[in-house]
């Protein structure tokens, strides 16, 4: 069993989306660079969506540009809709993430599309996806809906099924709304393992209601080796009512790197930059280890 994992920082899309306090594409920028500075190498850097719906990721094209290379070539940007995998296609980002929710009316709401509509978009998509770049797939609320609740574990087989006759570079579970228990994480992994076969997993949760890391210790357990979070714990979705932060990415680091596996992550550097971003958004974020800090060194005699 690998004692490794890699962390996938989404402060700067899933983090700040639905902050009021707009970033500037500076700040964005600095953001992402002082991630990988950190030690954070795989960054959600924004999202190809509808700046009147979600003014935060206006700039998308520009956050892009202001990159350096390597950190576009190793970047994330997620996407709803063909409009959104067009522009990002054309941004010169290195990975591309369709997202398709696992209910129907979430779907509607969250993209103006239902699961199957979305699977249909990703076949067509992968059907003709550049070897250059890299296309993964998020299931999200695939743990339960703001609208529908409980989504059946049967139906979240039957979409990783349909999405997995085109082969994503990865394919994650989004716990979008923060209802997972520890029992669900095992339960969805264990059924959606064999499916995948060799596409990697990744899970995206949040902390909305204390699960989080109880849950990402459960996904580890299990086999899964990729884990999304966002410093300080910031996060919200504009399409889910009450829909709270991503687990802290510091937070997680501690957790990890405390029980002997490696995040490859600088924990003081992650705390620092939690409380940088903290400040510019004018927020208390709900991070915990940003406040107390990591493992005491102890006083020598
Ligand atoms: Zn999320």
């Amino acid at each position: 069993m690998s004692h490794e994992v890699e962390i996938v920082e989404v402060s700067p899309r899933d983090g700040i989306q639905n902050e009021p306090i707009l970033l500037s594409t500076d700040d964005k920028c600095k953001l992402v660079t002082r991630a990988h500075a950190a030690g954070l190498k795989r960054v959600e850097v924004t999202s190809f969506v509808n700046p009147s719906k979600v003014p935060q990721m206006a700039d998308a094209e520009a956050v892009i540009e202001g990159l350096p290379a390597a950190q576009r070539e190793s970047g994330i940007a997620l996407v709803l809709n063909a409009r959104g995998y067009e522009r990002a296609l054309a941004s010169g980002i290195g990975e591309i993430n369709l997202v398709v929710v696992a209910s129907d009316t979430f779907g509607q709401r969250n993209q103006g599309r239902d699961a199957d509509q979305m699977v249909a978009l990703w076949h067509e998509i992968a059907a003709k996806r550049p070897k250059v770049v890299r296309t993964s797939v998020t299931i999200a609320a695939a743990f339960g809906c703001p609208f529908e609740g409980d989504i059946p574990l049967r139906r979240i087989a039957e979409l990783a099924e349909a999405i997995c006759t085109q082969r994503p570079d990865e394919l994650a579970l989004a716990d979008t709304i923060g209802v997972a228990t520890p029992r669900d994480i095992q339960e969805r992994v264990r059924a959606v393992q064999p499916i995948a076969g060799d596409v990697p997993l990744r899970l995206h949760l949040h902390n909305t209601r204390n699960t989080g890391f109880a849950n990402a210790w459960v996904g580890f357990e299990e086999g899964v080796r990729t884990f999304d979070s966002s410093l300080g714990g910031i996060g919200g979705c504009p399409f889910a009512p009450r829909a709270t932060g991503n687990i802290a990415t510091e937070d997680l680091v501690y957790m990890f790197e405390r029980a002997g596996v490696s995040t490859g992550i600088d924990l003081d550097a992650a705390i620092g930059l939690a409380q940088w971003l903290e400040k510019k958004l004018g927020i208390t974020a709900p991070g915990q280890v940003m406040r107390a800090g990591g493992f005491p060194e102890g006083v020598a005699a």
